[in-house]
Order: structure tokens, then C-alpha cells, then sequence
């Protein structure tokens, strides 16, 4: 069967140039980056200037680039080494965000750390005048807020944040795991501390991330051994990953108005079908542009039986894409963003996630609708 795959969050297909780059890596690169003999020196050599590559993308500089396992572990390394080190008092988020922040805040919350979790909207954005009083308090704080929400593809003003963040003094660290590529950065010119990136949402490998720490902001690895990375994550590098990774963010930005043009259009052939086909049909988070990501659209269906088994019916018609909940261990579990919005259980268990890809096409999303319609028993 001819699936379309329309569950480009959670992870991308690799870009196939990036993909060759990786298996000649894979290939021809022998030895360990830290030893000093010739293929240890090739390896460095590729490790950093991925790095350069990648820091002049995002308007860092290199040194403020630390390689990591993915998004999660530098999510994990941004927090819990701010906390240990910034004299953080309290720290401020909200419920909606990945589980890759949400957990090690609540570990830390069991562990004693003050917390506040900030309202969001109906749409996922957060309450930034409760944002204001928080950090009004004179407690030191750590700010984690996404740029983007994975599951709604709403995205928060993260320049009128941070100056916020900036005129209290807080530390902010944002996930920036489902706008890097999406969106223009030049964190030089902006106070943010923490920015995180995951390869395999922007057509790169699994398995490989990085961590931007602002220079002059001080961490301690979280995972420890020998010196690699500055000393701030140990472990041998997993040299064909960044070298695709770096290859990856290049090929997006290299493209980057054609590419985000392409993603509105099926983002919005999208939302427009379902608007013209399902009476009822309502979106979850924000859809326009400017407030939400072009590769997102989070779809609640009108509430009866034959709908709540959409993901299901999707799934045998070969559409490829992601419930409002979440299957762990056998038990499912609602989306804890959807409940987040203050939307009842009906809404959170027929709401789907479709989200686009560059690989994608208009014809996909057409097949798509038309077989939404069928399961509908509407005609597209
Ligand atoms: N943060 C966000 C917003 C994500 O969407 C994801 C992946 O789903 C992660 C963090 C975790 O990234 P990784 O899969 O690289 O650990």
C-alpha cells in the first residue's frame, strides 16, 4: 500500500543527500575524535566545523554549540544545569510543553524547587502578565517555554519573552526542537540562554541534537566522564550524525522561503478541505501565520463514535499520522497538552495531529481528505 506520511513532528524522513553524506561518514571515518593521530584529527576536524556551520546559522558562535543525543537530553541538560548553577530560585513554565520539560520540572518540584505553572490560552499561548507578576517575585528564575508546541504547532512570541525574561533578570531556556529550521534565528542579538535542537525534525538522523548555551552561562554536564564537548557532556561523539545533522540544517535554511511556502500551502489546503467537508471540524491551537508553525495542524473532530476511531480508520487507509493521545506501555493516555487547553476528554480523544513535510505533496493531502471523507461518509 501506498502510505502517506503525514506525522512529520514526531519525525522526519531523512533528506536523501543527507542521508549519503551520513553513510560516507559512516563509511570512511575510522578512529575516535579525541585521539590526537590522523583520524582522530579528521573526526575533530568534521565535529567542529559542523559546528561552525551550524552556529553561523542560528547567529552563534561556535562555542555556544554543544552536541547531544537529541532534544531530550539537552532540554534535560539546560535545566537541570541551570538550576544547579544560577542560583535558580523558582522556575516557570507551563503544563503544556514536551515531557522532555515537563518531568525534570517536576523532579525538581518533589525535590523542594518553588514552581509556577503559567495559564495558557485556549490556543496553548501562555499567560504572560502571570509571566510578569512570577518574575516580579525577586526570586531568581529559570523560564522554560516553547517556541513551538509539538502537538499544536501554536508559537509564542519568544522575542517579547525573552525581553521580558531579560528585564528581571531570569534565565530562559526555550525548546526550539519543532522551529529550528522552521524559523530565522540570530541569537546573538537576542537574551536567551538555552535553545534546543533535535536532528530528525529537520530531515537529519535520530539521535543527535544540540544545545545552545549562551556564552557567559555556566552549566555542568549532566552526564559525565571524559572531557568531550568542553567538558560539558561526556561521551564519544556520534561524528556521522552531527556531520548530517549540520548537513540537514543547511539544506533547510538554503531554501528556506520556497520550502516554508510549501508547508503553508498544504498546511492550509489542509485546513481548508476539512473546514469545506466535516460540519463541525474545529482546530486545536493556533493555525494563521505568525502565531503557529506551517507544519502543524491539530484537527478535533466532531465528537461521535464513528469519528473516535479515525486514527484507527487512517491508519488502515495508509495515512500516517498522530492521535491527541499517546500510547505508553499498552495504556493510553490523553494528550496532556490538549487537557492542558481546559478541552474535555471527547475533544482530547478525537483530535488528530497532521503534520507536513517538505516531501510531502498537494495530491497526498487530496488522497487524504478523500479518504477522511470516506471514513465520514462525506464527499470531499
Ligand atoms: N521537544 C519537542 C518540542 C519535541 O517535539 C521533541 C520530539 O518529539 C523533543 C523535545 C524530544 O526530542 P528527541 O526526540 O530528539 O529527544
Amino acid at each position: 500500500m501506498n502510505r502517506i506520511y503525514l506525522d512529520n513532528a514526531a519525525s522526519t524522513p531523512m533528506d536523501a543527500e543527507v542521508l549519503d553524506l551520513m553513510i560516507d561518514v559512516l563509511r570512511s571515518a575510522n578512529g575516535n575524535p579525541s585521539s590526537v593521530h590522523y583520524h582522530g584529527r579528521q573526526l575533530r576536524a568534521m565535529i567542529e566545523q559542523s559546528r561552525k556551520e551550524i552556529a553561523s546559522l542560528i547567529g552563534a558562535s561556535p562555542a555556544e554549540i554543544f552536541f547531544t543525543s537529541g532534544g531530550t537530553e539537552a532540554d534535560n541538560l539546560a535545566i537541570k544545569g541551570a538550576v544547579a548553577t544560577q542560583g535558580i530560585q523558582q522556575v516557570i513554565t507551563t503544563a503544556i510543553e514536551h515531557h522532555a520539560v515537563t518531568h525534570p520540572v517536576e523532579d525538581l518540584e518533589k525535590a523542594g524547587m518553588k514552581t509556577v505553572w503559567l495559564r495558557v490560552d485556549s490556543e496553548g499561548f501562555p499567560d504572560l502578565a502571570q509571566l510578569e507578576t512570577a518574575l516580579q517575585s525577586g526570586d531568581k528564575s529559570l523560564v522554560s517555554l516553547m517556541h513551538a508546541n509539538n502537538e499544536l504547532g501554536t508559537m509564542i512570541d519568544l522575542d517579547q519573552v525573552a525581553r521580558l525574561c531579560a528585564r528581571y533578570g531570569a534565565i530562559l531556556h526555550s525548546d526550539t526542537v519543532q522551529t529550528m529550521a522552521h524559523v530565522h534565528y540570530k541569537l546573538s542579538d537576542m537574551p536567551i540562554h538555552f535553545i534546543t535542537a533535535s536532528a530528525h525534525k529537520f530531515y537529519g538522523p535520530k539521535g543527535v541534537g544540540f544545545l545552545y548555551i549562551k556564552s557567559g552561562t555556566q552549566i555542568p554536564a549532566q552526564i559525565c566522564g571524559g572531557s568531550q564537548e568542553r567538558n560539558m557532556r561526556a561521551g564519544t561523539e556520534n561524528v556521522a550524525g552531527i556531520v548530517a545533522m549540520a548537513a540537514a540544517l543547511k539544506k533547510c535554511y538554503g531554501s528556506f522561503e520556497q520550502k516554508t511556502a510549501h508547508l503553508w500551502n498544504l498546511k492550509q489546503r489542509m485546513q481548508q478541505g476539512l473546514e469545506r467537508m466535516v460540519t463541525g471540524v474545529q482546530f486545536n491551537g493556533a493555525i494563521e501565520p505568525g502565531k503557529s508553525i506551517p507544519t502543524v495542524l491539530n484537527v478535533a473532530f466532531p465528537s461521535d463514535e464513528e469519528e473516535s476511531m479515525i486514527l484507527f480508520n487512517l491508519d488502515i487507509g495508509g495515512i500516517c499520522a498522530s492521535g491527541g493521545s499517546a500510547c505508553t506501555s499498552g495504556s493510553v493516555k490523553g494528550s496532556h497538552v490538549l487537557a492542558g487547553l481546559g478541552h474535555g476528554q471527547a475533544r482530547v480523544s478525537n483530535s488528530v495531529r497532521f503534520s507536513f513535510g517538505v516531501q510531502n505533496t498537494e495530491a497526498e493531502i487530496d488522497e487524504a481528505l478523500a479518504k477522511i471523507g470516506e471514513f465520514l461518509h462525506v464527499r470531499v
